[in-house]
């Protein structure tokens, strides 16, 4: 486990620019319109403002670096972290609008000084290492209420070990396995028991439905949307599955002889929070 302390992020854009609030996904688009990347803040900016056409990309007020009620200890280091098939679609990145995940993606990575929080790696392009934000949840199986507790920034390697489920629906089970006994240093017997215990818990969790606690969101300015009824989020999320961007090959090609014997897990979500925020 590696805690990063909060690191200090640009306050205010190059001389004579205004920063942006560009989505990932529209980060061509804002391009195209005269957005340009700064480096050094890592954020989208209008280099001669006020540039028609960019107006509906203008920066709100950032998030605070640590959100009201927000555990930062909650839930450290690398663990499979499966989310709730009756869970699907109520994450944070399908609750709030592209501006302002974008909003909560940068106080993330920012104040983790962009390393990964749970085995420290650093971005890496040429590696293909990135962050990647992540939701840490709280189940209260006696009121059903899931909480966001917190916020994470993870590299996409450590992402996909937490996500096990979509690993491996994925056909990289191998990957996320080997990354995980790499960084937690478990043994074959360990990794076996562990991933064990998530699918039961994975299960259990999945067999009820569980009201959506986003208040440290809330209290911080951000608005959610509302979520899909969650009679509806199994579907959904078999939709979305269905087209999921990285093919299947072999739903459980390489499971067995990892250590984990013939253990299968449960399939899991698709990514919840696939690269944002990065240009
Ligand atoms: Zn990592």
């Amino acid at each position: 486990m590696v805690d990063q302390p909060p690191a200090r992020r640009p306050a205010a854009p190059p001389a004579g620019r205004v920063y942006l609030d560009v989505p990932y996904a529209e980060k061509d688009q804002a391009k195209a319109c005269g957005a340009r990347w700064d480096p050094t803040g890592r954020r989208w900016c209008d280099p001669q403002p006020p540039t028609t056409g960019l107006d509906r990309w203008t920066g709100l007020p950032d998030v605070p670096d640590l959100l009201p009620g927000e555990d930062r200890r909650f839930g450290s280091g690398l663990f499979v972290d499966m989310i709730p098939r009756s869970c699907w679609f109520t994450n944070v990145r399908t609750c709030v609008t592209p501006k302002d995940w974008e909003r909560l993606a940068r106080m993330v990575y920012g104040r983790a000084g962009h390393r990964c929080e749970a085995c420290g790696a650093g971005l890496d392009r040429a590696a293909g290492r990135r962050m990647e934000a992540h939701e840490r949840w709280a189940y209260d199986e006696h009121t059903g209420v899931q909480a966001l507790r917190r916020l994470i920034s993870l590299c996409n390697h450590c992402h996909l070990s937490t996500h096990l489920g979509f690993a491996n629906v994925t056909g990289r089970a191998d990957q996320a396995l080997n990354h995980l006994r790499a960084v937690t240093g478990m043994s074959d017997h360990e990794v076996f028991h562990h991933v064990h215990t998530a699918g039961e818990m994975w299960t259990r969790r999945s067999a009820r439905t569980w009201t959506l606690d986003l208040s440290i969101l809330t209290d911080a300015g951000v608005t959610p949307a509302r979520p899909e009824p969650a009679d509806a989020r199994p579907a959904a999320a078999e939709r979305a599955l269905r087209q999921a961007p990285t093919p299947a090959p072999g739903r459980v090609s390489g499971w067995r002889g990892q250590g984990v014997a013939s253990q299968q897990p449960p399939q899991g979500p698709p990514h919840d929070t696939p690269g944002a925020g990065l240009a």
